[in-house]
């Protein structure tokens, strides 16, 4: 049978497995080379508050999360998109 990605989806290469992590939308158990990461920033200041500290040129701190989607979740939220059989041959 053809297969549809040379990597299968996923970026593991000769390893065996990989560790399992959870997608934050749906909960489902997805390898975490499989899984699309997104990198959000929070900040620990209330917006209106750090709106006014901002333009008086103050320096706010942003702490970082991470967040893992399944390939299903990553497409529905416009993260990933279906490409087309040549564009998936490109990277
Ligand atoms: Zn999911």
């Amino acid at each position: 049978m053809g297969k549809k990605r040379k990597s299968g989806g996923r970026s593991k290469g000769k390893k065996g497995g990989v560790a399992q992590v959870q997608c934050s939308s749906c909960n489902r158990m997805i390898p975490r080379d499989k899984a699309k990461r997104k990198t959000s920033y929070k900040t620990l200041v209330d917006y209106a508050i750090g709106k006014e500290l901002r333009q008086q040129g103050t320096q706010i701190e942003r702490v970082p999360y991470v967040r893992y989607f399944c390939v299903s979740c990553a497409i529905h939220r416009h993260q990933v998109k279906i490409r087309s059989a040549d564009e998936r041959k490109n990277t």
